[in-house]
């Protein structure tokens, strides 16, 4: 039986019509929406769904909203994060402390509530849902309940994001990111009916500050049980007067982010709003009078001054705990609860060793993290401590390579060089009154070697996996999209470096966009060289088509940058993007390079500013879902471009290249070597007296360099050097000032 309600007009405030700039609060509806495109057949399941639950309000009215049973659910939280200390990388009792005030919201007691207007105050209700952090993980290991997944993905925040989802019938995943994919909502969530269709993305997903801020966490939990905004689900608020299917809360258009009177007092839309319930027997109508001004501080609402779930909406989420639509009913199964301990204390468990790489310090650094830096360079390489998961009692670092500072026990960062060249050896032990935990990674960072391995002239053409020895690469995220030596296909031969883009695993989250990673040569000599200098190189690559759900597609990318400062600082010279890197079109199954064709010649040019004897070239890959593999080979500094050097490299006899031409201090012959690798060149004046000669064991079938000091030839003038390797025989022209 309900009681009639008196109707209360309320004083409503002008509304000056301001649009606010501020990003939406949620996401929900616009995925819903996409939901719907790709799965119309959602809506279906979706209206049996809200027929079930209204049928279950009007027969049991509000008066079932205040059963007594107490429902628990067990949460786990997800940071997704790129080390961000004081961004996304959330201190442990920050999470904590935000759990305990987003079980508040369910269980009628967040301080929040003070502030509801007097006319929805009778409207309250109580979810009697009480959330708990988890205690055990999926395999039954005790948990603290929050876990870390160091991901690139922690700025693209969206369902790719979702990483290592525990069971959604078990736990209720929510997850932190960086940044929220591209529509500016601050965080989102799937509808049950959403969820039971792909179980993976269930949970909540938002960004790391709003992790306690205006009930958006409670807001988004109440998506998971199948509450909708109050306005709906078909649009943005402020649009159009629309209900969200809960009878308590009156039609409103919603109100976009200002919690400002016109919006507390607002009957736009529910004027003289009441409902009409038909009882069992058909004997008795009952009238309810809703009121009038409408509910812009319920949670649902996006006023920034959410304080309110009603009994309607608590009513429809406790129905949605008993539907196994999705797994809800099993969440708070005592089976459940005990099998995620979700019910005891938490644990004391040992820290997580972590730590991270800082900018360097000590001088100038162009990258937001160092990794490589040039040995007894003066930068420091900077580490970070990132232990978590229990209070630290201390910790231990040790670093080889001769390191300037080899052990510490800053709880904070630690500074060091390194006086032996190659990878970094870094340990942490961090340790707790519950225990220590040691991470140890044997490639943290690179001190390179600046001893030259050659200059203008020098090719290197990755024939074994020890060419790469000196030439670094960083796999930053430690995932499978990265650089690596290749043996199945190469420019003239077999072998080359490649960069695995081609997603090979069946993958739902996890996309190769968003990912980085560097592979660097070796110190060049290019000191003094003035004239044309080029980085040559010759790429294949191919793209591919994106899979998984709401993906577009996204090529791969690649930058070529340098650096004369030891890998302190790094200048753009050349970036490779689109079709152009993918030079092969598209494959759907992994791009392997096969004839010649299928290569093409990349000349950068180095600036005169950036020729000295330490100069450093760095590949930086940003992968995309739309990549397939990047292969890269024949890697050379020369004074011409790849489509010259390829005539020398291709050794059809007519060419010997001398540079420079003409020359002041000596000049360098480039030429092909064949089988045998045997070489005699001469030099003669213009008169045919020899000047200067020799034979050489050049390397078989490979471009290879001769350098002419200036003091062979004498007198200025012009010069013809003659070349024979044995198969061929080849002239040109040398002029000497
Ligand atoms: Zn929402």
């Amino acid at each position: 039986m309900f009681k009639k309600l008196s109707l209360f007009v309320l004083a409503a405030a002008c509304s000056v019509g301001t649009t606010f700039a501020q990003t939406q609060p949620c996401g929900t509806d616009e995925h819903y929406q996409q939901l719907l495109k790709e799965y119309p057949q959602l809506a279906e399941l979706e209206e049996q769904f809200n027929s079930q639950l209204t049928a279950g309000f009007a027969a049991k009215g509000t008066a079932a909203a205040e059963d007594t049973t107490w429902y628990d659910v067990p949460l786990v939280v997800h940071i997704v994060h790129d080390y961000g200390f004081n961004f996304e990388f959330i201190p442990d009792n920050t999470i904590y402390e935000a759990v305990k005030l987003w079980a508040l919201a369910y269980v009628k007691n967040n301080p929040e509530l003070s502030s509801v207007i007097p006319t929805f105050v009778p409207w309250v209700g109580n979810a009697r849902t009480r959330l708990h952090l988890a205690t055990k993980d999926p395999y039954g290991n005790p948990t603290k309940g929050v876990v870390r997944h160091y991901s690139y993905l922690t700025y693209k925040g969206s369902d790719q994001s979702k990483f290592a989802p525990w069971p959604n019938n078990k736990y209720m995943n929510i997850w932190f990111t960086r940044t929220i994919g591209n529509s500016g909502a601050a965080a989102y969530a799937y509808y049950p009916s959403s969820a039971a269709a792909m179980p993976h993305y269930d949970g909540v997903i938002s960004l790391y500050d709003y992790i306690d801020r205006s009930n958006t966490i409670p807001h988004e939990i109440g998506h998971c049980l199948n509450l909708q905004h109050v306005w709906g689900n078909t649009n943005n608020p402020a649009v159009a007067c629309g209900n969200d299917q809960v009878d308590d809360t009156p039609p409103t258009k919603g109100h976009t982010p200002g919690c400002i009177a016109s919006a507390i007092y607002d009957t736009a839309c529910a004027t003289g709003y009441a409902k009409t319930y038909t009882s069992s027997s058909g004997m008795m109508d009952s009238v309810v009078n809703y009121p009038d001004t409408v509910n812009a501080q319920n949670i649902m609402d996006y006023t920034y001054c959410a304080a309110m779930f009603t009994k309607g909406q608590c009513f429809r989420m406790r129905t949605a705990l008993t539907s196994p639509t999705a797994g809800r009913s099993n969440l708070w199964s005592a089976g459940n609860l005990a099998v995620t301990g979700a019910l005891n204390p938490m644990p004391d468990l040992p820290p997580v060793a972590e730590f991270c790489v800082n900018k360097g310090v000590g001088g100038s650094t162009s990258d937001a993290r160092t990794r490589f830096l040039a040995f007894n360079s003066p930068i420091n390489f900077s580490f970070r401590n990132m232990s978590w998961n229990d209070t630290l009692s201390g910790v231990t670092w040790n670093f080889s390579n001769g390191a300037s500072t080899p052990t510490s026990t800053s709880l904070t960062t630690v500074n060091s060089t390194f006086s032996v060249p190659g990878w970094v050896t870094v340990s942490l032990t961090a340790t707790s009154n519950a225990g220590s935990n040691t991470i140890v990674n044997k490639q943290a960072v690179y001190a390179a070697d600046t001893t030259p391995v050659g200059t203008a002239g020098y090719t290197q053409n990755f024939v074994s996996a020890t060419d790469i020895a000196n030439w670094p690469m960083f796999n930053h995220y430690e995932n499978q999209f990265r650089w690596q030596f290749y043996n199945g296909a190469g420019k003239d031969d077999n072998s080359c470096v490649r960069f695995r883009s081609f997603d090979t695993s069946n993958r739902r989250t996890g996309t190769a966009t968003g990912d980085l990673d560097d592979f660097i040569t070796p110190a060049f000599d290019l000191a003094g060289i003035t004239g044309n200098l080029y980085f040559n190189f010759y790429s294949a690559g191919a793209s591919t088509n994106p899979g998984g759900f709401g993906t577009s597609k996204v090529f791969d990318s690649m930058q070529v940058d340098v650096s004369s400062s030891g890998g302190a600082v790094w200048t753009r010279l050349a970036s490779f993007r689109t079709t152009d890197l993918a030079n092969n079109g598209v494959s759907s199954t992994e791009f392997v390079p096969g004839s010649s064709s299928t290569w093409v010649g990349r000349t950068v040019s180095i600036p005169t500013s950036h020729r000295n004897r330490q100069t450093y070239f760095r590949f930086r890959m940003l992968a995309g879902n739309g990549g397939n593999n990047v292969y890269i080979d024949n890697v050379g500094i020369s004074p011409f471009g790849t489509d010259v050097q390829d005539v020398v490299a291709n050794g059809n006899g007519k060419s010997i290249i001398v540079y420079p031409n003409p020359s002041a201090n000596g000049a360098t012959i480039m030429y092909h070597a064949g089988n045998d690798g045997s070489m005699k060149f001469t030099i003669r004046d213009m008169a045919g007296r020899v000047v200067y000669e020799g034979t050489r064991n050049a390397t078989p079938n490979a471009t290879n360099t001769e350098f002419i000091p200036r003091s062979a030839v004498g007198t200025p003038g012009m010069y013809i050097v003659s070349l024979s390797t044995g198969d061929n025989f080849s002239t040109a022209r040398m002029v000497v000032y």
